[in-house]
This record gives structure tokens, C-alpha cells and sequence, in this order.
């Protein structure tokens, strides 16, 4: 059998613990059989990044803008715990949060959906996309513990020199204070990287924030977004689909008692929280596909999930695992996908088709993994191991 052939290669973002085993299956087993797979490696493991004082992730970013499409695997995001385990140099940032900020982009989960397990919310039928404005806010905070009386106070001092300054506070004893900032121009790229993946996806899109209460900094979005939204007004008319813009309390009431089939663009705390009520109320956090997209059309593909770090310290002492790989194989699918479509690659966008449909398949066949089992109805027929979830997908692949 001849492989697929590609044409630029896919920057691979290798990372940690119980990803970093499943990676390697579906890579294995799923992907390679297939295709003849052009990748740019970059390892983002913990002790990779330690190593090269995390240049390697930077690295990593700059590749993903310079070839356009990349696929990266879950990474500790060290804390204290971690600069112990790994004898870490020091408490590294997230790389997530190290890539977003440099494509400055948008991410977009979208919830994977299967006819046996049915979302907690009953009215939920059609998926529920978050996109998740990635700079910014509390993310990127400044903040004081307040030792005691005082005067807390917000200050900024132009490069002309001009001050502008408002009270925050009068603390009468010790607290808290925190400053938080975003800008025009990621606003401005949040609103269009969403407009367009409504378009794209042909789905409503829904936007919210508390501007009653934050009449400047909640206010700026929302009236940033109807500017840009002008540019994209006739194309959603044509396409006849809707932009809403409502308050974030009323965004959640509606939410739980539509019927789904939305892109919902968040502010960043907003989609932090609700990407994940999504995801769980869909089923699981590994039956959710997340894709990071920049203004100028850059895709970095990735699990919505975590390490999975329960898991590998059970894989570690030779215990079996049932860890699900959906996620980490959409991601595959979702690069391969995207690249096959600006390289001109029929071939390779049939792939992941098959690919996604024979993962689909496999759960609606009844072989699944624990975290779905909970959950399915009609009930499993047979719950399966990490590794094996895996080679079921490949035996309905090769069909
Ligand atoms: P997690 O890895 O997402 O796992 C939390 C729990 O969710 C697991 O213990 C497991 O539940 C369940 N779960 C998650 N993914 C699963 C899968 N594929 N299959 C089956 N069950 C799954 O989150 P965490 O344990 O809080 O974080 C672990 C590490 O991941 C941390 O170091 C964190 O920094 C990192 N992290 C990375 C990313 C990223 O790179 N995208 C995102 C989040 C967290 P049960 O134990 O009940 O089976
Ligand atoms: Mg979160």
C-alpha cells in the first residue's frame, strides 16, 4: 500500500506523562500506517524545557507560525510540586499560555458527540463550541496583598508623560488588590478569529460580558466586537446565521435550556470555566477538541484535557489504565485535516475523515474507555484499556 503523501510538514509539540505514551500509540498504530508524515519535532516534555531553559517552547511557537499548522500533546504546567518531582530550575510557565500569547490567538473547543452518551443537560442535540479569547485579564494580572491601611490605587502614566489615576480602594485593614489589562488589538483579533470560525462552521454566534457593571473594560468588547462585526455583517446574512450579543448571566441561562449548536465566544476567565462545564456536561473532557487560531490564519490543534496524571503514575507501577485518546487523536486529525486543506491534499483530508469515523465508530460499537462507560446508554459492551481503545480504532480502520 503506497502512504499519503504530504507536502509541508506539521510542527509536532511532544509533551508529558500519560499524553506522551498515548501520543506515541496513535502516532504508531493510527497515523503512520497511513501516511508518510512530514512533522517538524519539537519535544515541550517538562525535562526538555528545564533543559533549554523552556527556549524550546518558544521555539515551538515560531515554527507553528512559520509553517501554519501544528499538533501538540498536553504539558505540565510546573507548580511547586512539580519543580520538586522534576528537580526543575525553576516553576516554568504554561506553555499553553506561552504559545497563545505569541499567535495571540483564539481557542475553540468543540464537544465530540456520540449517539450512546447523551449530554447531562437533556436539551443539549447539536455541540456547543467555545471560543476562548486566550490573552489577557486575570491571566496576566498584577496583584498585592495588602498588608494593612492604606490607599489601593489604579495609575497610568502615558509615554507623554500623562497620568490618569482612580481610587480603588480606601483599606481600612489588610486585602486584596489586582490589576488586570487587555488590548484593542487582541479584542479586535478575538472578534475576528471568532467571526470567522462562525462563518466557517456556519454556526450562530453568541457573545457576553458584564458591561452594565464594568462600563469601561467589559464595555470595550462589546462595543469593539460591534466595529468588527460590520466587516462580517453581509457574509453572516448570506450565510443566514446570527451574531447576539447579550449579558453573561443571561448567556448562561440561555445556554442550559437551548438546544446547543452555537459558537459561544468567551471572555478569558469566562471560557476557562465554561469550556469546562461544556465538556462535562457533554460527556468528558476527553471528548472535546480544542484548536488555537490566530487572526492571520495560524492553527495550533490540541486535547482539551490535561497529562492525565493519575493515570501514568498507575501506568508507572504496571497497572492498567483505560485513559481515553479521542481527544489526542482528533488533534492529529484536526492538523492533518487542515494541512491537506492548504497544501491541496484530497487525500490526506479523506484520512482524517476515516480516521475520526472509525474512533467514532468504535465507541458507538459499544468498546470503550472507563471515563465513557460511566456515562454510556445503552451500556458498554466492552471496556477497554489505553492501549487497546486504540487498537480497536485500528482495526475498524483498516476496515
Ligand atoms: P487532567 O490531566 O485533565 O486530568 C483530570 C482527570 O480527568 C483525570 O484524573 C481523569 O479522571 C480525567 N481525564 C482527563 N483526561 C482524560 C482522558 N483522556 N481519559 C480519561 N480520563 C481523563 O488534569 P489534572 O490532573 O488536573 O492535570 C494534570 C497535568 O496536566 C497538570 O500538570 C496540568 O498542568 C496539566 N494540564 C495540561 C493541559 C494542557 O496542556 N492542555 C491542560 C490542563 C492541565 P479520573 O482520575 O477520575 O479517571
Ligand atoms: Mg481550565
Amino acid at each position: 500500500m503506497t502512504k499519503i503523501a504530504m507536502k509541508t510538514p506539521v510542527v509536532e509539540m511532544d509533551g508529558d506523562e500519560m499524553t506522551r505514551v498515548l501520543w506515541v500509540w496513535v502516532k504508531d498504530k493510527l497515523i503512520l500506517p497511513y501516511v508518510d508524515l512530514k512533522v517538524e519535532y519539537y519535544d515541550l516534555g517538562l525535562k526538555h524545557r528545564d533543559d533549554t531553559d523552556d527556549a524550546v517552547t518558544m521555539q515551538a511557537a515560531e515554527a507553528n507560525k512559520r509553517l501554519g499548522v501544528a499538533v501538540k500533546c498536553a504539558t505540565i504546567t510546573p507548580n511547586e510540586e512539580r519543580v520538586k518531582e522534576y528537580s526543575l530550575k525553576k516553576q516554568w510557565k504554561s506553555p499553553n499560555g506561552t504559545i497563545r500569547a505569541a499567535l495571540d490567538g483564539t481557542v475553540f473547543r468543540k464537544p465530540i458527540l456520540v449517539p450512546n452518551i447523551t449530554p447531562s443537560v437533556i436539551s443539549w442535540k447539536k455541540p456547543i463550541i467555545v471560543g476562548r479569547h486566550a490573552y489577557g485579564d486575570v491571566y496576566k494580572n498584577a496583584e498585592i496583598a495588602v498588608p494593612g491601611p492604606g490607599k489601593g490605587e489604579l495609575v497610568f502614566t502615558g509615554t507623554d508623560g500623562k497620568e490618569h489615576r482612580v481610587l480603588i480602594q480606601e483599606f481600612k485593614g489588610p486585602g486584596i488588590l489586582q490589576g488586570i489589562h487587555n488590548t484593542e488589538r487582541s479584542i479586535r483579533s478575538f472578534a475576528k478569529s471568532c467571526f470567522t470560525y462562525a462563518l466557517a462552521e456556519k454556526v450562530d454566534m453568541w457573545f457576553a460580558t458584564k458591561d452594565t457593571i464594568s462600563k469601561i473594560y467589559d464595555q470595550t468588547f462589546k462595543l469593539l466586537f460591534e466595529d468588527e462585526f460590520k466587516g462580517y455583517a453581509a457574509r453572516f446574512h448570506a450565510a443566514g446565521i446570527e451574531y447576539f450579543y447579550t449579558l453573561i448571566d443571561d448567556v448562561v441561562a440561555r445556554i442550559v435550556k437551548g438546544e446547543g449548536g452555537m459558537l459561544w465566544a468567551c471572555k478569558n476567565y469566562d471560557g476557562d470555566v465554561m469550556s469546562d462545564m461544556v465538556a462535562s456536561a457533554f460527556g468528558s473532557l476527553a471528548m472535546m477538541t480544542s484548536v488555537l487560531v490566530s487572526p492571520d490564519g495560524v492553527f495550533e490543534y490540541e486535547a482539551a484535557h490535561g497529562t492525565v496524571q493519575k493515570h501514568y503514575y498507575k501506568h508507572l507501577k504496571g497497572e492498567k489504565t483505560s485513559s481515553n485518546s479521542m481527544a489526542l487523536i482528533f488533534a492529529w486529525t484536526g492538523a492533518l485535516r487542515k494541512r491537506g486543506e492548504l497544501d491541496g491534499l484530497p487525500e490526506l483530508v479523506a484520512f482524517a475523515d476515516r480516521l475520526e469515523a472509525a474512533s467514532l465508530k468504535t465507541i458507538a460499537d459499544g468498546v470503550m474507555t472507563g471515563d465513557l462507560a460511566r456515562l454510556a446508554s445503552p451500556p458498554a459492551k466492552q471496556v477497554v484499556g489505553s492501549e487497546a481503545f486504540i487498537d480497536a480504532i485500528a482495526a475498524r480502520l483498516r476496515g
